[in-house]
């Protein structure tokens, strides 16, 4: 391939940062552009898996990651009337090689912002991204909002679900609102009242009024994330969401209603609230993309950009993980075959990686049956799921099967 001089990142968020990272382990020049005035803080922990742990520790972050997150291996779904209904691998040491773990995401932020630091990458705050204005066999130049305009070999949009790097290659693809909504907050884990031996993280299913979760955070597990999932007719623009997680009262009168129809423990989560710590969840989905490449193979879209996933399984950014780490090996491997089209490496890296997701978002769809109201109540299903082609992936191979040919 013509050498990649320099890479451009448009968003520092988790994809963007830790892409940004993982090229620098490879060599590659980077540079990411983001939105915002400074790195965000929306609050609330994600769930880690061993995919992407593996890829942390392969960037040096998992060690520092390690004092901050709250590990575990099962999520646990009980019943209304608080019977175990069913188990959720989520990690394991033997097994997997690593436990899960719910660590801040705004903790992982500052971990890769300061990585990023010590190598002298800083994200450049405050350009957003507008459009494409040329691509050619060599390089792509793009325009920022503010007037300005910039050229890199290539250029990945790592800019969330509300791509704009993704509307420049699909302006139909817009985002799919799933008429389903989250609403969290965060407690002391003692306000629960359970014993020690409760199981946690839990998931509670309830016919009526949608699921509630209760997933300790913080490495000591003090701390208690709350969530219920609900339908929400209406889809609407970010002011709008804004408006709706800024009334405070509807967020709680959510997470409050039916709570006589849950297992007392609910009763006791949901009975003091501390307003900062509500946060709202629109769930969106990207309809499955033709490409994730542009036509001349000059401009790429990644993590949820390309593929946002319902959080069943807890893979949202695990997948963008392995998005970010394939491709920055990809990128390594296409410098060390000047022969390779780039492209075409390029199309065999996005088949695999929606492989992979096709398999999340089937997962997904197993788990949500064996969740149906008509199995809730029933005996706990027998069978779990085999997980280990999720969690156990052999990065190399999976890079050496697309490099394979080039
Ligand atoms: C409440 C919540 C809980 C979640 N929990 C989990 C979990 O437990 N496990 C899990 O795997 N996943 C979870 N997810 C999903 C996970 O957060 C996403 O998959 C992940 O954040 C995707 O990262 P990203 O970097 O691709 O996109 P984003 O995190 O959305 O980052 C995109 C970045 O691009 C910037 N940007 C956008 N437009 C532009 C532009 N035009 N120019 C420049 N910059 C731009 C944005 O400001 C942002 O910083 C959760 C999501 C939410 C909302």
């Amino acid at each position: 391939m013509t050498q990649p001089l320099s890479i451009a990142i448009i968003g520092a968020g988790l994809s963007g940062l830790c892409l940004a990272l993982a090229l620098h382990q490879e060599q590659i020049p980077c540079v990411i552009y983001e939105t915002r005035a400074e790195p965000l803080d929306i609050g609330g922990a994600i769930m880690l898996s061993p995919n992407a742990l593996r890829i942390l520790e392969r960037l040096g972050a998992y060690e520092r990651l390690q004092p901050l997150g709250y590990d575990f291996d099962q999520l646990y779904f009980r019943t209304e009337d608080d019977q175990l209904l069913d188990t959720f691998e989520f990690g394991g040491k033997d097994k997997f090689g690593y436990r899960g773990m719910r660590v801040y995401r705004f903790e992982l932020i500052k971990v890769l912002l300061a990585m990023l630091s010590e190598v002298d990458i800083t994200p450049q705050y405050g350009k957003k991204f507008s459009h494409v204005v040329s691509e050619d066999e060599g390089s792509v130049t793009w325009a920022f909002d503010d007037g300005s305009s910039s050229s890199a070999s290539l250029l990945v949009g790592a800019d969330g679900i509300h791509s704009r790097v993704r509307s420049c290659m699909h302006p139909d693809a817009s985002p799919i609102f799933t008429k389903m909504v989250g609403v969290t907050a965060s407690i002391p884990t003692s306000q629960l009242g359970v014993d020690a031996d409760y199981t946690l993280p839990v998931t509670i299913m309830n016919r009526k009024h949608g699921a509630f979760i209760a997933a300790p955070q913080r490495k000591d597990g003090s701390e208690m994330f709350i969530g219920k999932q609900c339908p929400f007719a209406e889809d609407l623009d970010r002011p709008g969401w804004d408006r709706v997680l800024n009334d405070r009262q509807w967020c709680i009168d959510f997470l409050r209603k039916g709570q006589e129809d849950y297992p007392p423990l609910v009763g006791r989560a949901v009975s003091k609230l501390d307003m900062d710590k509500i946060n709202l969840w629109p769930f969106y989905l990207i309809p499955k993309l033709t490409s994730w490449l542009s036509d001349k193979g000059r401009v790429v879209i990644l993590g949820d950009a390309a593929h946002a996933i319902p959080p069943t399984a807890g893979q949202g950014v695990n997948q963008a993980f392995e998005d970010v780490y394939t491709f920055s090996r990809v990128m390594a491997g296409l410098q060390r075959s000047p022969d390779a089209v780039a492209s075409l490496v390029l199309r065999r890296w996005q088949d695999k990686r929606q492989l992979r997701v096709d398999g999340v978002l089937e997962l997904n769809a197993s788990i949500n049956k064996r969740r149906l109201p008509s199995a809730l109540g029933g005996p706990m299903a027998a069978e779990g799921f085999d997980l280990r082609w999720l969690y156990d992936i052999d990065y190399e191979k999976f890079v050496e099967e697309i490099m394979g040919s080039a």
